[in-house]
C-alpha cells in the first residue's frame, strides 16, 4: 500500500552556510519512520507542482521533521526557500531502507555535505534513546567554515558512544584535523573497519561512488554496508 500523502506546515528554515539550509516541518499525527529513512515533499513551484525526496535529519522521537538541502536555484529549491512559517507542503513517506540492521551495535558513516542527513537521523536517534549504538561519522566537506549541522554534531560527539571525524578538502592553515577526501587510510587511522561496524554511505552519486571504492579497498563485505544515492544530484 502506498504511503498516505499528508499536509504539513513549515515551522522554520535556516540557511546554514554556503547555500546549505535546513527546513523543519510539523509532524502529522500517526506518521512513523525509522531513523535513516526519507520522505517526499511536494511543492507548488514556478514550473508547476514538483515532488522531491529528502532524508530525515531528525529522529523519530523529535517533535518536528527536518531536512538538510543545497539551495541550487532550481524551481523546487526556490519554492522551498520562499516558504514562510505556517505555509502548507504535501509530504508522503516514509521510504527507504537505509536503517540500522537488527542487532547491529556499531554504525559507521562515510558522508559529506547534505549526504550527512541519514547519519544525523541515526546518530540523533541513538543519542536520544540512549540505545548504546556506537557511532563513528566520517564527514567530508569543502572547508571548515561550512560544516552542516556542526552544532548538532558537536553535541553528539560529546557522548562517549559517538565519534566524529571531519575531513576537510581545502582546510585553512590552522586546521589540525584530517584533510583532503575520505580515503581508506583516513578510515584506518580512526578505526579497524572490519571490527563489527555496519557501514553507511549516502549522498549525491559523486560521493557514493568513491566511498563504495573506499569500502572495497578496506575489505568491508557487502552485507556490512548500506548505500543510498541522492538521485537528482549530478
Ligand atoms: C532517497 C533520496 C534521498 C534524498 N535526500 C536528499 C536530502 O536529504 N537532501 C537533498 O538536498 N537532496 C536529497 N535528495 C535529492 C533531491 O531529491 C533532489 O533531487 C536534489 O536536492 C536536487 O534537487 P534540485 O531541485 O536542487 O535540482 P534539479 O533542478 O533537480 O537539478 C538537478 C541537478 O542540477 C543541479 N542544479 C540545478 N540548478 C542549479 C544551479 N542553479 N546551480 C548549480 N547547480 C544546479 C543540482 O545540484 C542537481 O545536481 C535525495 C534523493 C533521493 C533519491
Amino acid at each position: 500500500m502506498a504511503p498516505e500523502t499528508r499536509t504539513v506546515s513549515l515551522v522554520a528554515s535556516t540557511v546554514e552556510c554556503d547555500g546549505i539550509a535546513t527546513f523543519s516541518f510539523t509532524r502529522p499525527d500517526g506518521y512513523r519512520f525509522a531513523a535513516g529513512q526519507y520522505q517526499n515533499l511536494t511543492l507548488e513551484t514556478r514550473e508547476g507542482p514538483q515532488t522531491k525526496s529528502f532524508s530525515h535529519c531528525d529522529a523519530p522521537g523529535d517533535e518536528h521533521s527536518r531536512v538538510l538541502t543545497r539551495l541550487t536555484g532550481s524551481a523546487f529549491k526556490d519554492a522551498l526557500l520562499a516558504l514562510r512559517p505556517g505555509d502548507a507542503v504535501q509530504t508522503s513517506g516514509p521510504f527507504g531502507r537505509l536503517t540500522v540492521p537488527e542487532g547491529a551495535r556499531k554504525a559507521a558513516f562515510l558522508v559529506g555535505g547534505v549526504g550527512l542527513s541519514p547519519a544525523a537521523s541515526i546518530v540523533r536517534d541513538a543519542v536520544l534513546r540512549r540505545s548504546g549504538l556506537e557511532c563513528l561519522v566520517f564527514n567530508g566537506n569543502n572547508d571548515e567554515t561550512c560544516v552542516p549541522l556542526r552544532e548538532d554534531f558537536a553535541g553528539y560527539a560529546a557522548e562517549p558512544t559517538v565519534g566524529v571525524v571531519d575531513v576537510i578538502w581545502k582546510p585553512s592553515e590552522s586546521w589540525k584535523g584530517e584533510s583532503g577526501v575520505i580515503t581508506a587510510d583516513v578510515v584506518r587511522r580512526h578505526c579497524d573497519p572490519n571490527d563489527g561496524w555496519h557501514w553507511f554511505v549516502s549522498g549525491p552519486p559523486a560521493m557514493v561512488t568513491p566511498m563504495r571504492a573506499v569500502l572495497q579497498e578496506l575489505g568491508v563485505s557487502a552485507t556490512a554496508a548500506s548505500f543510498e544515492e541522492f538521485g537528482g544530484y549530478r
